[in-house]
């Protein structure tokens, strides 16, 4: 358990918030692939109550990773910025002390498209490879063929 993700909910009795405002290092996240990397810190910015028998987080990430572009194929800085609610019954939290970095992990890792293009969607090797796209004419299609005609 990562010490420093965890809610004690005993604290949270009597209406106490707990803040949570913390920059971690991005190791946390166990992610090492060629193509996806966090080389900076995460800052991890939220609160954490009781709303009668619930946990409620409500945390703001933000952080960059780094991700191939799809048509250059250099890397570049994908910014992460998440704000999302998380809630969950008291009475399935064991110990009670509640470790939240696999939810971090979690909304971090749904930020990441499959595909993503540098200099915010207008990387500038686009042209480049436009010019060997094959453009779709009418002369170049195949001969339609109609597998049915014949019924
Ligand atoms: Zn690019």
């Amino acid at each position: 358990m990562n010490e420093q993700f965890k809610i004690y909910i005993d604290r949270l009795k009597n209406g106490h918030t707990e803040k949570i405002q913390v920059e971690v290092d991005s190791s946390f996240l166990n992610i090492e692939e060629k193509e996806l990397s966090f080389p900076e810190t995460v800052g991890i910015r939220g609160e954490a109550y009781l709303a009668e028998d619930h946990l409620v987080l409500h945390i703001k990430i933000k952080t960059r990773s780094k991700i191939p572009c799809v048509i250059c194929n250099e890397s570049f800085f994908y910014p992460i910025d998440v704000d999302f609610y998380h809630t969950m019954p008291v009475g399935e939290i064991v110990n009670p002390i509640f470790d939240y970095s696999t939810i971090l992990r979690e909304s971090i890792l749904l930020e990441i498209p499959p595909f993503a293009e540098c200099h915010e969607g207008s990387c500038p090797e686009r042209e480049t490879i436009s010019k060997y796209l094959k453009k779709e004419t009418p002369a170049d299609s195949p001969d339609i063929q109609f597998p049915f005609s014949g019924l």
